[in-house]
Formats: structure tokens, C-alpha cells, sequence
């Protein structure tokens, strides 16, 4: 083969890969974008476990502790690089009536918003408003090596549905570990947290 004819073939195949990284770099494809995501929220209306029959006060599932399943806090700064923003109209979000803090209930590590966004779906189905009491805490009432610190654990409770169903709802919603938590002074709520290293649902849809 000519030297010029080898150099042309050459580039004509760094044009060809260049292309081909752009086009999924940037996601291009025109209908298959709207798909997928359809797909998705599809997808969110299904549960993915089959619930357990009952879910009673203090207990969890699976049946070991919390850290032995989502694995321990990070650091903050891995936190921060990891966080999202979920905004629902259909929750009520607990920092948007409290206004004697500066906390934001709607902070999740990214690994949370599969089982959130499903969890939002299957209590809307059910006919419950869930209420979001506490998520994203970097710092304060939760002890050093909770996973509140890095948006890994969320604090729930649904007043049409009661506690224990909606326990039920959250291990069929996918978190990795749910607790049927009561504090000795009060306070009662359904605690749900995840590994960190959970496949992203939604990172072709970003
Ligand atoms: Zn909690």
C-alpha cells in the first residue's frame, strides 16, 4: 500500500471513532433518549422485591445490621461529589415546614434516587402522601457514623398508610436495608438506606 494511501486510511478511521465517541458522549440519538426515560418512570411503578407479609415495630430487613449491608459512611467530601436534588410535588417534604433550620430534605446520594423515586410511585398507588422527616444531614443530631452524613439513608413516615406498610412499601421500592425504627422518646419512622455502589438507573437520562 502507498505511504499517503495508509495515512488517509488512518484518518479516515480517527474521523470515524471521533464521531462515534461524540454521538455517545453526548447521547444524540433523537427518539431513543424519550424511550429510555419513558422506560424508566415505566419501570419505577414496578416493584422489585415482593414485600414481606409483615413488618413489625423495631425490626429490618434483611436481617443483619446496616453496616454489614450499605457498607460505612465515606467522608463529606465524597458525600458532596455524590449528591443530587429530588423534587417530587406528591411528598411533602419536611424542610419546606420547618423553617427554624437551613436543612434540605430534598439532598440524596445519587445511589438513593432509584428506590426514592419508586418508593414515590408505589405510596402515590397506594393512595399515602409520603413525608420526607429527614435526609442529607452532613452534620448534628445523627451519631458519627450514620449514613444520613452522606445522603445514603432517608427518614420516612406516610399517615394514610401507617408505618409498617409503608416498611413494606420501601423493601418492594429496592433500598438495601429497612428499618422499622422507634426511638425510646418518640418519633417512630420507616429508616431506608443503600450501598454506595449501586448501578446509576438514571445516568443515561442526565
Ligand atoms: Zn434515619
Amino acid at each position: 500500500m502507498a505511504p499517503w494511501l495508509f495515512l488517509l486510511a488512518l484518518a479516515l478511521a480517527g474521523v470515524g471513532i471521533a464521531a462515534l465517541a461524540m454521538r455517545h458522549a453526548l447521547d444524540v440519538s433523537d427518539d431513543g433518549h424519550a424511550d429510555h426515560w419513558m422506560e424508566q418512570i415505566v419501570g419505577l411503578r414496578r416493584p422489585v422485591r415482593e414485600a414481606p407479609r409483615r413488618f413489625p415495630p423495631r425490626t429490618h430487613l434483611p436481617d443483619q445490621r446496616e453496616d454489614a449491608t450499605c457498607g460505612m459512611p465515606e467522608n463529606n467530601s465524597s458525600a458532596q461529589r455524590d449528591l443530587i436534588r429530588i423534587e417530587d410535588s406528591r411528598v411533602w417534604w419536611e424542610s419546606e415546614h420547618d423553617v427554624s433550620d437551613t436543612e434540605d430534605d430534598h439532598e440524596f446520594h445519587r445511589a438513593m434516587e432509584e428506590p426514592m423515586r419508586r418508593l414515590i410511585e408505589l405510596v402515590s398507588a397506594a393512595g399515602g402522601t409520603l413525608k420526607v422527616q429527614d435526609a442529607y444531614r452532613p452534620q448534628g443530631i445523627h451519631k458519627t457514623l450514620s449514613l444520613h452524613r452522606e445522603g445514603r439513608a432517608v427518614d420516612l413516615t406516610c399517615d394514610e398508610l401507617g408505618l409498617e406498610k409503608l416498611a413494606m412499601l420501601a423493601w418492594s421500592a429496592g433500598f438495601d436495608w429497612v428499618y422499622h425504627e422507634v426511638p425510646r422518646n418518640g418519633g417512630a419512622h420507616v429508616h431506608a438506606s443503600v450501598r454506595a455502589d449501586r448501578a446509576d438507573y438514571f445516568a443515561k437520562s442526565r
